[in-house]
């Protein structure tokens, strides 16, 4: 666990995406959890950690290499775990994929019962408070429920976008199932002014 910034931590438990932790006063939350296969060692990372329970998993989106742990952190915890109310019916399975890619990608990684978090639904057209200061917003465009998480400046992004010499960028064309809300979605991060970027996958940044 590395401190980016004071009370925020990137947890080097995670595999496959970045997961990172808000100490946010007497509550933790952790934004997303990497795959499956990091579970053990993230919740060993948790546990070994002198920080207070984890109380809160914000999942960004419902891919499964940020959705993948948070089952297990959330049966070592108790912690609720929140996830846009569009991406929470598809990782359920009760509403398909959006694009043809993403429903190929579903077919070839479908998350076992085990991996699937007990889901609360972030309401997908307003801000919401998860905990006092932790506010997540709508950002559609990667995926239909995708939202951001704003704390005192920083900006924790998913996989709305990557961070490139001081500027954000989109993720391949192929992962994006509506170009439209993710170009918005990107500028209104940018409006956003954020003190630092921290992405889904990449390394965090500062916007010019
Ligand atoms: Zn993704």
């Amino acid at each position: 666990m590395r401190e980016l910034i004071d009370s925020v931590h990137r947890l080097d438990g995670a595999r496959g995406a970045n997961a990172y932790l808000i100490e946010a006063d007497d509550r933790s939350i952790v934004i997303d959890t990497g795959v499956p296969s990091g579970a053990k060692r993230l919740v060993a990372e948790l546990e070994a950690a002198r920080i207070p329970a984890i109380t809160d998993v914000v999942l960004t989106h419902y891919d499964p290499d940020h959705v993948g742990a948070a089952a297990a952190v959330q049966r070592a915890t108790g912690a609720t775990v929140w996830l846009g109310a569009m991406d929470a019916r598809i990782l359920s399975g009760e509403v398909a994929p959006p694009t043809r890619t993403r429903r190929m990608m579903r077919r070839f990684n479908r998350p076992g019962r085990a991996d699937l978090p007990e889901v609360t639904e972030l309401p997908d057209d307003a801000e919401f408070e998860v905990a006092p200061g932790v506010v997540t917003i709508p950002a559609p465009g990667h995926t239909p429920g995708h939202h951001v998480v704003r704390w005192r400046g920083v900006a924790f992004i998913g996989d709305a976008g990557l961070v490139s010499k001081g500027r954000l960028i989109h993720l391949p064309a192929m992962l994006i199932s509506d170009k439209g809300q993710a170009d918005a979605t990107l500028a209104a991060i940018t409006a956003m002014r954020p003190r630092l970027v921290l992405p889904g996958h990449g390394r965090a940044g500062r916007l010019d």
